[in-house]
């Protein structure tokens, strides 16, 4: 159970009760999808507050203020894609500015940055984050942010927050973080000082793998203000429908992320005294090099985990081709329990050498823990390693 100040209620009533207003017309007790484009206004001058769904929706306004309520933000977001709400963050720099970012950043974010941004004129550095003096050293006179994505993918490294985020502030940058893997019930990275947090709610904000979507929560009012302008003006917003779907799912996020995270330990353990594994990467696991950092700043573990196998592909292979219960797919967070190969799948885009130089190998097999039972988990993956 998270604790909370007095004042505030607890985040799992948070889940279940943000941005909720109930309908007066019908005293439905669920937000209403309002699968509009426009508003009609009273006057020639005054409207309900909505004009425009591009700019503003009611069923998409109760997701945000309900995300907002989670992370401890002054205002939210709810966009099309996780993808969609880093490039409005991102959008809040210009050509000439610097980003320090973390070397084994989720591909799609390093696609963007490394593949679109620099082509536009922005200017990264990637570092391994998990060393604070990499990061110091980076800092330019012209950085203007600093990106944090922890625990990383798939390896599950943590960055200590509150330190990147100290010397950020020290060279006035924005810092920035990417909060999927973990979800505000396990991290809040606005209360170590972070500016923006974004997130793809694809994974376990919506936590049913039926719907793609983002957010970014700005910490000031200031920056909530500027963050809304950008995404009304680049036309980044999440359609009522799956705004909807999202809020559906984030009334759940407490329970799922504390059952998924309680069977992901189960595995790792199991994992770590299996014959055929031959490191396990969970930062739950007092062998993680970060276990006393993530200690301090998660309230969890979260439900990624990833391992090497002994005797490399093969094997490797065999786990996951074998799994009854573990789809073979990309994607995470969800209720459904998955298997996937880092090598051929979700870092298939980098190169040998950056797989390498991220410690990503043939022998890497990540997955992403469900809601089954953890015993028939812990089954399906012994069965599946012998046969
Ligand atoms: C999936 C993911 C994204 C991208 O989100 P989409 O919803 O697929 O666009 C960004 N960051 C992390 C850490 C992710 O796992």
């Amino acid at each position: 159970m998270s604790s909370e100040t007095p004042d505030q209620l607890h985040f799992e009533t948070r889940c279940v009760h943000g941005g909720v207003h109930k309908d007066q017309q019908y005293n439905s007790v669920t937000t209403p999808i309002y699968p509009t484009s426009t508003f009609y206004w009273n006057s020639l001058e005054t409207h309900s507050g909505y004009d425009y769904t591009r700019s503003s929706n009611p069923t998409r306004k109760a997701l945000e203020e309900n995300i907002a309520a989670l992370e401890g933000g002054a205002g939210c977001v709810a966009t099309s894609t996780g993808m969609s709400a880093i490039h409005c963050a991102m959008a809040l720099f210009s050509p000439g500015d610097h980003i320090i970012a973390p070397a084994d950043l989720y591909g799609g974010t390093f696609r963007l940055f490394e593949r679109f941004l620099k082509e536009k004129g922005l200017q990264f550095t990637f570092v391994d984050m998990t060393h604070i003096d990499r990061v110091a050293a980076a800092f330019q006179p012209h950085t203007k942010a600093v990106w944090i994505e922890t625990p990383s993918n798939p390896l599950l490294k943590v960055i200590d927050i509150a330190a990147v985020t100290a010397l950020a502030r020290a060279h006035h940058a924005t810092s920035i973080c990417d909060n999927t893997f973990l979800s505000p019930y396990l991290q809040r990275p606005l209360e170590f000082g972070v500016d923006i947090v974004v997130h793809s709610t694809t994974k376990y904000i919506n936590g049913h793998s039926d719907v793609v979507g983002g957010c970014v929560v700005s910490a000031s009012a200031d920056t909530a203000k500027r963050i809304a302008w950008i995404c009304n003006a680049l036309g980044l917003a999440c359609s009522p429908f799956d705004a909807w779907l999202v809020l559906r799912g984030v009334k759940t996020l407490g329970c799922r992320m504390e059952a998924q995270q309680s069977s992901a330990l189960r595995i790792a353990r199991f994992l770590e005294c299996h014959p055929l594994v031959e490191r396990v990467y969970y930062p739950g696991l007092e062998s993680h090099p970060q276990h006393a950092l993530a200690c301090q700043q998660q309230k969890g573990f979260g439900a990624m985990l990833a391992f090497d196998v002994r005797d490399g592909r093969p094997v490797a292979e065999r786990v996951c081709m074998n799994s009854k219960l573990f789809d073979v797919a990309e994607s995470l967070g969800g209720i459904e329990s998955l298997i996937s190969f880092p090598t051929t799948m979700s870092h298939a885009s980098m190169t040998p050498e950056a797989r390498a130089a991220a410690g990503i190998t043939e022998k890497t097999v990540r997955i992403s823990v469900g809601l089954e039972h953890p015993q028939d988990l812990i089954n399906d993956l012994a069965q599946a390693f012998s046969s």
